[in-house]
């Protein structure tokens, strides 16, 4: 009997469990490289290299492990696959249960003539079941319980009577610091592009002239094997962990990553797991006795929000895709696509630093990017799209919650509170973006006002009966209703005219 081993893209660790449980002997494993994945999504060419060169990578480490490894690059996966499994007489599809819900409904559509074994997926912390137990009983779902859940659950940062280290949960009111003057970060750990990711970034390169794929393939610095992201986390716990937590928020030109992890693509891809990551950070951080609120504010991360926004996307449901409570539905400006030419000094640099490597982190993502989105009623799945394939982390599961609930509120709160809209005064406070902007920050009508400004109190006008009610928002309602009339109006005149003007380059 051969059984088969489907390995996705996403799902690079030896440890995953159709790997673990299956007997090499009587195995193939086949990893299917299709390039008319940027048919459907045009992703950024940097992604494309990363997974692409990640899937080659490990199919040789699998080689090396004893495994018989067919590694397959082909238009389209569908055909291939069929033939395949013909060629060498597969009796019997093993594949671990995708995370991203479309995919097994595409192997499903494709009535592979022989029993397809769906093993469940075993790359986060929390099982769809465990979540969903957990979920239950939940009118109103909050991260924090879910993160104090985890905290118990897995004994991360406990004390030995199982209460939170330190007394507290959540010390993240001690990681917001604005950034100071000159504030800048250790270097990241970057690697060269050794012969087989040459060779996956001369494949993009072509196709993105053919396709005009987003963002630059080279220089190409990511990690692109286990032991590269190991050595990512063995640095970001030698050098970036001690200085992670005060300014996890801050915005710095020409510093894209400040203290910022880079784990998300491996943990993402399957590189590393999430538990030795938690495991590690927790007992590294403890011996260098790591100020206890950024170790937390970093374990939050993955143990807290990675595992919840997962967890949500399967407990939401297929329906979660197409809300849009705010019934938003402008075009993406055309600066989006273009990663730059807006104008406002926020979000080109942004765009920017997306065009060169697909990160940005989380507030830049949140407070900048999805902020916009929000502010200017920009389509919420037109948004969610560009974030997914803008972005080297970007999955089905990791936007669909991250863009439409916790950064545009198109769920109406399922997610998130309150709607994360902020003006230009938060942008200024927390970056060193607006020193040098075309527009002035401290201006809310005219051509020369901040958009942020005009756009956010347009905003909370055209939602004034709904967000008077969330008591969370109450302060800024407050503000909002003592703007006089006039003044109102020549804000919301001013917002229009952006709104046109981003229109006239829309997508
Ligand atoms: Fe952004 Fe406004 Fe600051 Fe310009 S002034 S950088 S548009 S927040």
């Amino acid at each position: 009997m051969t059984i088969g081993i489907w390995v996705l893209g996403d799902q690079l660790n030896l440890q995953q469990a159709a790997l673990a449980g299956a007997d090499p002997s009587i195995a193939r494993v086949l990893l299917l490289e299709s390039s008319s994945v940027v048919e459907r999504r045009a992703y950024h060419a940097q992604k494309l290299v990363l997974v692409w060169s990640a899937m080659r990578h490990f199919a040789a480490d699998l080689r090396a492990q004893g495994w018989t490894v067919d590694y397959l690059e082909t238009e389209r996966f569908s055909s291939a696959l069929g033939e395949w499994v013909e060629h060498h007489g597969i009796q019997e599809l093993h594949v671990m249960e995708p995370v991203d819900r479309g995919f097994r409904a595409a192997i499903e559509r494709l009535s592979l003539p022989l029993p397809v074994h769906w093993i469940a997926n075993n790359a986060f912390l929390w099982s769809r079941e465990a979540f969903a137990a957990w979920a239950t009983p939940y009118k109103q779902l909050r991260m924090e319980l879910f993160y104090r859940e985890g905290r118990k659950r897995f004994g991360v940062l406990l004390d030995e009577d199982g209460e939170p280290l330190g007394g507290q949960w959540n010390y993240d009111q001690e990681n917001r610091k604005p950034p100071t003057k000159g504030l800048s970060g250790p270097e990241p750990l970057w690697f060269e592009p050794d012969a087989t990711t040459a060779a996956v970034i001369e494949k993009v390169s072509a196709l993105q002239e053919r396709q005009g794929l987003p963002g630059s393939p080279e220089p190409f610095r990511w990690a692109v094997t286990r032991e590269q992201a190991l050595a990512v986390l063995d640095h970001f716990i030698a050098t970036r962990l001690p200085g992670f937590g005060p300014f996890q928020d801050a915005m710095v030109s020409g510093e894209p990553t400040l203290w910022h992890a880079l784990l998300s693509p491996y943990l993402n891809l399957g590189l590393l797991h999430p538990l030795e990551v938690i495991q590690r950070l927790e007992t590294e951080g403890l011996a260098q006795q790591v100020p206890l609120a950024g170790l937390e504010g970093v374990i939050r991360q993955i143990l807290g929000w990675r595992e919840y926004t997962h967890g949500l996307y399967h407990w939401f449901g297929e329906d979660y895709a197409s809300v849009n409570h705010f019934e938003a539905n402008a075009p993406l400006p055309s600066w989006f696509e273009a990663l730059g030419g807006s104008g406002l000094r926020c979000l080109d640099t942004v765009f920017g630093e997306i065009k060169a490597t697909g990160y940005a982190h989380h507030i830049q993502r949140l407070m900048l990017l999805a902020n916009y989105g929000l502010l200017a009623g920009l389509d919420p799945q037109a948004l969610t799209a560009w974030f997914h394939r803008m972005f080297i982390d970007g999955y089905d599961w990791v936007m669909l919650t991250n863009v439409l609930g916790m950064g545009v509120f198109a769920d109406g709160g399922r997610l998130a509170s309150k709607p994360y809209a902020a003006s230009g005064n938060y942008i200024k406070r927390m970056s060193n973006y607006c020193k040098g902007c075309s527009y002035d920050v401290k201006q809310r009508t005219g051509p020369k006002a901040c958009p942020f400004n005009s756009l956010y109190w347009d905003f909370l006008a055209r939602h004034e009966p709904e967000l008077k009610r969330n008591h969370r928002m109450g302060l800024v309602m407050k503000q909002l209703s003592k703007l006089p009339e006039e003044e109102l109006a020549a804000i919301r005149s001013t917002a229009a005219n952006h709104r046109a003007l981003a229109a006239a380059g829309s997508n």
